[in-house]
Parts: C-alpha cells; sequence; structure tokens
C-alpha cells in the first residue's frame, strides 16, 4: 500500500454517501433524472442571494485587483474580521473586537485549524450523537480520537447522563452543533446551561480547560419562533464557528470564520495557535474575494420560505403515512426512524423507489436514516408517489 494507514481508514470510512451518490447518477441514467428523487447531500438549493452577485460586482469594479485577489493576514482582512465582530456583536450582545475573529475555509476548515492547535497524538474530542460524520475525519488528521456520546432518542436533546463517564484527562474539546444535523434539532437553553455546569466541574477535576466548539452552520435556518441560544454566552470556554455555505448558499467558496472570546483560557495562545493552523494548513487564508462579499452581506437573511415549504410538506406526508419522524426545528434535514431494525435495508428499498436516503449509523445513530430536504420543491412533489410506495411495504397490509 503506498498510502498511510490512517489515510486508509478513512478512505474505507467514507464511502457511504459517495456510494450513494454514484447510485443516484446511476439510476438517472437507467430511469431519467426526473424519476430519482435524491435527499443524500446537504447542498442547498435554495437561490444564492442576489446581493452577493452585486457585491462582487461592486468589489471587482471598485477595489484594487491586487488587494482582491492577494494575500492578506492569515486571519483575514482586518476590515471583515471587525465588520463580523460587530455583526456578532449586535446580534448576540457579546464583546468582540476585530482580534477575536478568525476568516477560514467554511466551518470545516474552522475546525481542522481548531484540532490541529489543541491535539496531541491519543487526545479525545467529544461528540453527541447524532452527529456530522466528517467529525472522525478531521479529529483522526490529528490523531485524536473523536468519543461519541451515544443520542436521546427520546428527545434528541444532549444526553447529559452519559456524558460525564466519557471525561477524563485526554479530554480536550466538546463539539456541540446546534441546529443538528441530521436531526433537525436544536438545544434548548437549559440544555446547555446544564451541560455548562458538568463540563466546569470536570475542569477542576482534569485540571485542564475543555473547550466548546459550537459547530453552527445552521444557525440562521430556524422555523416557526423557534431561537438558538448562542452558546458563547452560556459556556466560557467556548469558540464558536461559522459559516456561509448553507445560509447564503456558497459551500463550493469555502467561506466562514472562527470567534474567539477574550475570556477563555489561554486567549493569547489559542488565537496565535489558531493563525498559525490556518496557515500551516495549507489554507494560508479565507478567500480573499469571498471573505470581501460576506462582509456586505452579513445581514442578508436566510431563504427559511424555501427550505420550511419542503420541511411542512415532507414531515406531513411522511407522518400521515405512518413513518415516525423526529420533528425538526432548525437545519434542512430530518431523522426517520428506519421501520425495520436494520436500517440499511430500509434505504435498499427507498432505492427500488428511486428514493436516495443515507444510513443514520454513519452519524452514529443506527437504526434511522437522514433524509435532506435542502432540494427544489418540484422534486419533493414528485417524489409523494414514491414514498406512499415505500410506506405500504411497511404499513396499513
Ligand atoms: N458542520 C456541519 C454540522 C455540517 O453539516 C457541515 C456541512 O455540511 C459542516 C460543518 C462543514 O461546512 P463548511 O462547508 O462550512 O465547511
Amino acid at each position: 500500500m503506498v498510502i498511510s494507514k490512517n489515510m486508509e481508514k478513512l478512505v474505507a470510512g467514507s464511502s457511504t454517501i459517495r456510494k450513494l451518490f454514484e447510485e443516484g447518477i446511476q439510476m438517472a441514467q437507467e430511469v431519467g433524472a426526473e424519476n430519482v428523487y435524491d435527499f443524500s447531500l446537504g447542498n442547498p438549493a435554495s437561490p444564492v442571494p442576489h446581493e452577493i452577485r452585486d457585491s462582487i460586482e461592486n468589489i471587482l469594479d471598485n477595489t484594487d485587483g491586487n488587494i482582491v485577489h492577494g494575500y492578506m493576514k492569515n486571519a483575514g482582512y482586518d476590515e471583515v474580521r471587525k465588520a463580523v465582530a460587530d455583526s456578532l456583536n449586535r446580534k448576540n450582545g457579546t464583546s468582540y473586537s476585530a482580534d477575536d475573529i478568525i476568516m477560514t475555509c467554511g466551518a470545516a476548515g474552522a475546525m481542522n485549524c481548531v484540532f490541529r492547535s489543541l491535539l496531541n497524538a491519543e487526545d479525545e474530542v467529544i461528540t453527541f450523537a447524532p452527529f456530522f460524520g466528517e467529525y472522525r475525519s478531521y479529529v483522526a488528521n490529528y490523531g485524536g480520537n473523536l468519543v461519541v456520546v451515544p443520542a436521546d432518542t427520546k428527545t434528541f436533546q444532549l444526553n447529559l447522563d452519559a456524558i460525564r463517564p466519557l471525561i477524563n484527562e485526554k479530554t480536550r474539546c466538546v463539539i456541540i452543533n446546534n441546529p443538528n444535523n441530521p436531526s433537525g434539532v436544536i438545544y434548548t437553553e437549559d440544555t446547555l446551561k446544564k451541560l455548562n455546569d458538568i463540563l466546569t466541574e470536570a475542569e477542576k477535576e482534569i485540571g485542564h480547560p475543555i473547550y466548546v466548539l459550537a459547530d453552527e452552520p445552521y444557525r440562521e435556518l430556524v422555523y416557526g419562533d423557534q431561537t438558538v441560544p448562542y452558546i458563547p454566552n452560556i459556556i466560557r470556554n467556548s469558540i464558536f464557528l461559522y459559516s456561509f455555505s448553507k445560509t447564503l448558499s456558497l459551500p463550493g467558496e469555502r467561506i466562514g470564520y472562527m470567534a474567539v472570546s477574550k475570556d477563555i483560557d489561554y486567549y493569547d495562545e489559542m488565537i496565535s495557535a489558531l493563525v498559525v493552523a490556518n496557515r500551516c494548513l495549507g489554507y494560508i487564508n479565507a478567500p480573499s474575494l469571498f471573505q470581501l462579499v460576506v462582509a456586505q452581506c452579513l445581514d442578508i437573511p436566510a431563504n427559511l420560505e424555501f427550505y420550511d415549504r419542503n420541511r411542512k410538506l415532507l414531515y406531513n406526508k411522511l407522518t400521515s403515512l405512518g413513518f415516525e419522524v423526529v420533528h425538526p426545528d432548525g437545519a434542512f434535514y430530518m431523522l426517520i426512524k428506519s421501520p425495520t431494525p436494520e436500517e440499511d435495508d430500509f434505504v435498499a428499498m427507498g432505492k427500488k423507489y428511486h428514493i436516495i436516503l443515507v444510513p443514520a449509523k454513519s452519524f452514529g445513530c443506527p437504526g434511522y436514516v437522514r433524509l435532506a430536504y435542502c432540494v427544489s420543491h418540484d422534486m419533493i412533489e414528485r417524489s409523494l408517489p414514491a414514498f406512499e410506495k415505500l410506506a405500504a411495504e411497511y404499513y396499513n397490509k
């Protein structure tokens, strides 16, 4: 084998969604793209807001090209970081300054910088199931181990009873993804306060900080009158990670940021490490043009209506057909409980009707499947008869 042992494992483990994606393409060739209902990917279908194009044109027309396309500080343009800090302060009552913001290649780039900064070999990162499966690879990149708190499948809130025994001297951080991919659940302020109590107590015992990474690319994708608590206001040792991938439909542009409050333990060391990590991992800096673009678009709202229509139509239809669905209040995913004990069988049955779903064991939540409803409304409408046939395989027989 030429590739490293670590990489061998990652390649073997990363095949599920890729395989599903390829099967979808194959299916489309056989039965026509309009007859395949692919709910596998979190690629936002809501149109890119027109303000993005306006802003690109405005920047290209009015700013020196060597600035727009040049290197800048590894943390990003000062004026962009100031705009981000001001926007966070307005929205959350925080007191960030430009120094506390590091522009990154999406939330994924941000998380890699944190793990590069914090982890020694065999250190542990805790996350709560269900969780975004890529965390496994990001932690493994630096020789760390991802420790998974099993899901509380009654509420899908954080399973607080199960976390304390998993914390030990090797624990360096805990990832919280709110609203959650894949469940669509929003963790409440009460849950987060209880987590804070547990972590504060544990920090005293183990004698070093446990940083909380608030991974929040879906922060603005929240329906009805729900709100998402701002974790750094509840848990002092938090680092806030944000991405414009989902809210502004820009996943390919790789743009996001980290916000590190001056209150965290070892602030100076942490900021310096994160900035150097951005450079030494080869990102160097977040994409220059899109830093300038997002700085002008910080207050553009997400197209909630686009996803809410999809959410309501699917949730109502699936539950009326007999499926048990975790009620989604945020993001653009929902979890369906597999009507058979082995969710792979359910996924296979879905494929019979050209519906592509993802087994949730890849999110640490066996027995469920994930459906991403960030697709066109038209595709959802066309898929409904297929869901009826799928339901008939299990219910009302
Ligand atoms: N975190 C979660 C929970 C996600 O669902 C995703 C993408 O799907 C990411 C992080 C990575 O997003 P980005 O495109 O900002 O790197």
